[in-house]
């Protein structure tokens, strides 16, 4: 391969290629230098000193982005200077190069582009890199992103406030998305009021005014938070929260069933109930397969208190189908009566919560903005958590959902 097409290629014009250390098929190793005339800035002071005092040089071993389908190694030799300020010594910054990272700036891009849309693994194995570096170099890439894009906390007119699990054992965290711009703007660790209270003080108070609605599921942690900050906002329990709500009281309801079941050593009705049936009865009605609702007609058949729970659920959704406030309310109360006399104490549990939060309900009458959003973030975030097999590292995953929902996604900014 010449020099020449070597260099255009590379593209880093106030370098020169001293030579060529190593070439096989799949990999090129080069020497690089800048040219006598750049001026080196000092990683002391951030200024350029004069370029003729060079005090010594050191070689660093980057890689970069492939060249001619191989993988680039760059043996960059790096000037020392004496600094004028302090008279000590530093090495030279160079713009495309982070100090102590081991590979190029643009080839930290190109990973975190990649992992944005598939694994760390699949991205590391398109590479040829672990996964522990691919991890390494991304979370380090979406750190400098989010102090650039997620500090001071974006402000927000209409927000969905949503537990996340992203771990088993009851681990959560607390993630906000702007409903408008539809984004994730911020996420923590944990579910209580003190958690999404550090979300409105990151705001600040004049921001806080601004809300003018909070959805949320009606856990009272984020209700009393929101109250207590969000002085302007109605607060409202939306279709999807509500969906999410009856969905884990109708398996609780299964998971009962199972158990008896295997007590009873009920063949049939251990195969109807088991896990793997668990998502036809979450599923939305209009979204089932013809088989699937065979099933769920055949295990109502046979099981009563599924039967009813499977009412309870549908009914409870047909709320947000209505026309009026007025409507709803009578539905409301009649579907209380319902869930109280069913002897399912999990719908009994939402029945008694109702009764105070009724209003939340009734707000969504005032705001009916769709809840589209919340659902598709909520469906991604499951996806990100099997993708990493479950993140042993929180904040890298509070920076993942930035990356697939929120502003840290390379879709939103131009990167060159
Ligand atoms: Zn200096």
């Amino acid at each position: 391969m010449r020099r020449y097409s070597i260099t255009q290629a590379l593209g880093l014009p106030e370098y020169k290629i001293l030579g060529i250390l190593l070439d096989t098929k799949k990999k090129i190793h080069l020497q690089i230098r800048a040219y006598k005339r750049k001026k080196a800035k000092c990683s002391g002071c951030g200024e350029y000193h004069d370029t003729k005092k060079v005090h010594s040089l050191k070689e660093v071993v980057v890689e970069d982005l492939r060249m001619f389908g191989k993988r680039v190694y760059l043996h960059v030799i790096k000037r020392r200077y004496r600094c004028l300020k302090d008279g000590r010594l530093y090495i030279e910054l160079i713009d495309w190069l982070k100090p102590r990272c081991r590979v190029t700036n643009r080839l930290a891009k190109e990973i975190y582009r990649l992992t944005s849309i598939t694994t760390n693994q699949e991205a590391g194995w398109y590479l040829g890199m672990n996964d522990e570096k691919v991890y390494r170099i991304d979370k380090a890439m979406l750190e400098n992103l989010a102090e650039q894009h997620l500090s001071p906390t974006p402000v927000s007119t209409n927000i969905s406030v949503d537990e996340v699990a992203w771990k088993k054992h009851h681990r959560y965290l607390t993630n906000v998305v702007d409903v408008d711009e539809k984004v994730v703007t911020w996420n923590e660790k944990g579910r209580k009021s003190k958690v999404l209270n550090k979300y409105y003080e990151s705001l600040g108070e004049d921001n806080c005014q601004k809300i003018e609605s909070v959805s949320l599921d009606g856990a009272k942690t984020y209700i009393s938070s929101s109250k207590k900050h969000a002085v302007n906002a109605l607060i409202v329990l939306d279709r999807f929260h509500a969906v999410q709500k009856v969905n884990n009281a109708i398996d609780h309801v299964r998971k009962n069933e199972l158990r008896k079941a295997r007590k009873n050593e009920d063949e049939e009705l251990i195969l109807l109930t088991n896990c793997k049936q668990r998502f036809i009865l979450l599923k939305n009605k209009t979204k089932r397969s013809d088989r699937q609702s065979s099933t769920l007609a055949h295990l109502c058949d046979i099981n009563h208190p599924i039967y009813t729970g499977m009412i309870l659920k549908e009914k409870f959704l047909e709320v947000y189908d209505l026309k009026t406030e007025d409507e709803a309310i009578i539905h409301i109360y009649e579907w209380i009566d319902d869930a109280l006399e069913s002897g399912l104490k999990p719908f009994e549990e939402i029945a008694w919560s109702l009764v105070e939060k009724i209003e939340y309900v009734l707000n969504w009458f005032i705001v009916k903005r769709s809840s589209a959003i919340s659902e598709g973030f909520n469906n991604k975030i499951k996806r990100l958590k099997r993708m990493a097999y479950g993140y042993r590292d929180i904040e890298y995953f509070k920076l993942k959902i930035h990356q697939h929902c929120g502003y840290l996604n390379p879709r939103r900014f131009n990167l060159n």
